[in-house]
């Protein structure tokens, strides 16, 4: 190819692994032009609908996808689904087949994270109301549009959050939070009404091993205890090592924090939280009052092969305890989907993991069968992945920048090297190609990055005048409706 041939690049989804990998590629290779599809009319991912509405500082890495955005070599279409199998947000959703972007550009790169989630495969867990998935309950409180209409059941006393990494104690906390805090936040408002009604006092965040094995890190437990009058159960003391000065420092410093507890004792407050250690649930049951609702919950009590040991198994001890449980909330991770159209264009996903085969460094790759005995691993050209859907949902923003940034060396690298892509010289058309084939569904309801600017000032406009950060439209169809 010649040495100024344009390079056309697809992104699908405009998370940080989208955004940092399309970064470090506009950053090195000369002439380059990036389609970054979203699915939603907005962007940002889980920045704009995980991350916690009460951590805003964690949303400053939106100002450099702003910048990356407005690089005349950037263009946005959002409300433009790739491949999904699942139900459009909206009737008005534009959709384009993954078929159609690997005969329109030079590569293309998975960074559509994972937007499902785990289930517990538990009796009562789908047939009885009052469990929510942790990803529906933050997405219900940062508008994402899907979960808007959730409603979350928060008239009883007692909820039950099932998982202890860091999703599970942003739960925790955005149920014990002082709603004066939230409302100056961009929490959307549905959820502020209703967190305001809560009847929730005791949240219990209960895990299948003990608090040395836990996923959560010090700053969301700090925050948790430092809530005002909000009181923290003592933990099993029997599960942390009694000098905490053996640990390493990392560790020592989270354990000191578990131990010390709050300054509230349950005794003086209403409201409290407790980390439960080594129980595995078993069965969500109802009680005689109402046979379609959950009532409690029935854990495995399992023991650690080893308490301190941060990887210990656990095994059941035969034993049970039934945790009241009005409301329970499932935090046991999120998962990625293949997308439609990975069969035919060489894609293997691993359903167990829920990641794209990749060597690694974010070059999709697939095994094939050499015919004799074996197998061997090929590179499927032109197609790489990053973020959640490359490595499973772990990990912050900072971590999946990283592993965006190796994603985007190996493009640069094998584009610069003149290994092969989709198109073999410099002729790929991109998105205008994609249009003047047809055969996209709403071709014209994409959203340019001018259009969700109109949307962002209009959110912050309708924010400000209520004391806050911004108010999100939730609603699809109200987002389309006010650009122009
Ligand atoms: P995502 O951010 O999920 O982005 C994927 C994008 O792809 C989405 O916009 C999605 O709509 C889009 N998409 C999906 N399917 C399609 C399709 N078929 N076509 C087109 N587009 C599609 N990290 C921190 O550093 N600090 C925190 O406080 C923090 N809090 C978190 C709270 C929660 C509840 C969660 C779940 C995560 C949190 N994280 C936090 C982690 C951080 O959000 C992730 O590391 C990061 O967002 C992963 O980036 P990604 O781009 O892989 O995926």
């Amino acid at each position: 190819r010649s040495a100024d041939a344009p390079f056309r690049l697809a992104v699908v989804g405009s998370g940080p692994a989208g955004f940092y990998t399309a970064y470090r590629v506009m950053n090195r290779v000369p002439n380059v032009q990036v389609d970054m599809y979203e699915a939603l009319p907005v962007p940002f991912g889980l920045v704009r609908h995980g991350v916690a509405p009460d951590h805003p500082e964690v949303k400053n890495c939106q100002d450099k996808f702003e910048e990356v955005a407005s690089s005349p070599n950037f263009r946005f279409l959002g409300n433009v689904s790739v491949g999904s199998s699942s139900e459009p947000f909206s009737p008005d959703q534009c959709r384009v087949e993954l078929q159609q972007l690997l005969h329109n550009y030079d590569s293309v790169l998975l960074a559509y994270g994972a937007s499902e989630d785990k289930k517990l495969g538990i009796p009562g867990e789908s047939t009885l109301k009052g469990i929510y998935s942790a990803r529906q309950f933050v997405g219900w409180y940062n508008g994402l549009p899907d979960s808007a209409g959730l409603e979350p059941d928060l008239r009883g006393e007692e909820a039950v959050v099932i998982g202890q990494g860091n999703v599970a104690l942003d739960v925790a906390r955005m149920l014990l939070e002082d709603i004066d805090v939230l409302r100056k936040t961009d929490i959307a408002e549905h959820a502020l009404e209703q967190l305001a009604q809560s009847k929730i006092r005791r949240v219990r965040v209960v895990g299948r091993r003990g608090p040395m094995q836990a996923a959560f890190t010090i700053k969301e437990v700090r925050e948790l205890m430092k809530l005002p009058k909000v009181a923290f159960h003592p933990v099993n003391r029997a599960l942390i090592p009694e000098d905490l000065k053996s640990l390493p420092r990392a560790q020592k410093r989270l354990m000191e924090v578990v131990v010390k507890g709050t300054a509230s004792s349950p005794n003086d407050t209403p409201l409290s939280w407790s980390l439960d250690s080594c129980l595995s649930p078993r069965h969500f049951l109802a009680n005689a009052e109402d046979a379609t609702r959950v009532a409690s919950t029935e854990f495995d009590i399992t023991q650690l092969d080893s308490a301190f040991d941060p990887k210990s198994r656990v095994q059941p001890t035969g034993k049970t305890l039934i945790l009241p449980s009005d409301v329970v909330f499932r935090s046991v991770g999120y998962k990625s989907s293949a997308l439609r159209g990975f069969a035919e264009a060489g894609v293997q996903f691993d359903e167990r993991r829920g990641v794209v085969d990749n060597d690694g460094l974010g070059r999709v790759t697939r095994l094939v069968s050499d015919g004799h005995a074996g197998a061997s691993t090929q590179q499927v050209p032109g197609l790489y992945c990053a973020g959640w859907v490359k490595l499973g949902p772990t990990g912050v923003i900072a971590s999946t920048m990283n592993d965006a940034f190796a994603t985007g060396d190996a493009i640069v690298y094998d584009w610069l090297g003149g290994a092969a892509f989709l198109q073999s010289g410099g002729t790929a058309p991109g998105w205008d190609g994609i249009r003047g084939e047809g055969g996209t569904v709403n071709g014209d309801k994409a959203i340019s990055w001018d259009n969700w600017r109109q949307i962002d000032k209009l959110e912050k406009e309708k924010g400000s005048a209520k004391g806050k950060e911004r108010e999100k439209f939730t609603d699809t169809t109200q987002m389309l409706s006010v650009i122009s």
